[in-house]
């Protein structure tokens, strides 16, 4: 399959849990512009200082921050025949940008309802070594690595309640607009990791 696919869904939807996944039986890297942008946080690049303002207060970087990343990360070799985006796009001029410049052939909606959201994000914690995700509760890391673990600066209660705003306000109109063009794809994902899984592995054998 060429082309791109995208994963859709709220902050929390768990993009990043099926992500890894997907990589695997498809073979499309992951681009995850909430990675670039964190990358680029570390960095202490001047764009970098300039969207962590935007990410701590749970509000999105600017569109033309955003598109110009994505357009560089197309050119390496690896995107050449699609790659999987993660949390991009996120709003109709971004979709609209990434219309001129890449295939997209499905878009994977994961629904959760806010209710759910604002628990998975703050018992949410990552190992910086391996870039993995856990949940405290629903998906809790191997006792030798609990040490090391972290929590993003912007998963707290106060921030995901904005980022929820942003995403009903910005992002939510997205999935009426690639529905228009016959490439969304629903699951449901208030269910188990492993239920997510083999939903969305359906879905992508149907494309
Ligand atoms: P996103 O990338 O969409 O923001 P993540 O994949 O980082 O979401 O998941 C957010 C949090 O919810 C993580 O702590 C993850 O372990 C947890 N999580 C992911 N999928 C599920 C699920 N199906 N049920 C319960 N918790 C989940
Ligand atoms: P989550 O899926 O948990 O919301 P991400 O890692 O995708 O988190 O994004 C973290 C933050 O980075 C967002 O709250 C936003 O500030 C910024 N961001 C990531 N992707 C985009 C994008 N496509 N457009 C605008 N801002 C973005």
């Amino acid at each position: 399959m060429t082309g791109s696919i995208v994963l859709f869904g709220p902050p929390g939807a768990g993009k990043g849990t099926q992500a890894g996944r997907i990589v695997s039986l498809t073979g499309k890297p992951q681009v995850s512009t909430g990675d670039m942008l964190r990358a680029a946080v570390k960095a202490g690049s001047p764009m970098g200082l300039a969207a962590k303002e935007y990410m701590d207060a749970g509000l999105l970087v600017p569109d033309e921050v955003i598109i110009g990343l994505i357009e560089e990360r197309l050119q390496q070799d690896d995107a050449s025949s699609g790659v999987l985006f993660d949390g991009f796009p996120r709003t109709i001029p971004q979709a609209e940008s990434l219309e001129q410049i890449a295939d997209v052939t499905s878009v994977i909606s994961i629904e959760v309802p806010d209710e759910a959201i604002v628990n998975r994000i703050v018992g949410r914690r990552m190992d910086p070594e391996t870039g993995e995700i856990y949940h405290i509760i629903f998906n809790p890391a191997p006792a030798e690595i609990a040490d090391r673990l972290i929590q993003r600066k912007d998963d707290t209660e106060v921030t995901v309640r904005a980022r929820l705003a942003a995403f009903h306000e910005q992002t939510a109109p997205l999935a009426q607009w690639y529905a228009d063009r016959n490439l969304l794809v629903t699951v449901d994902g208030n269910n188990d990791i492993e239920i997510v899984a083999s939903e969305i592995q359906e879905a992508l054998k149907s494309l």
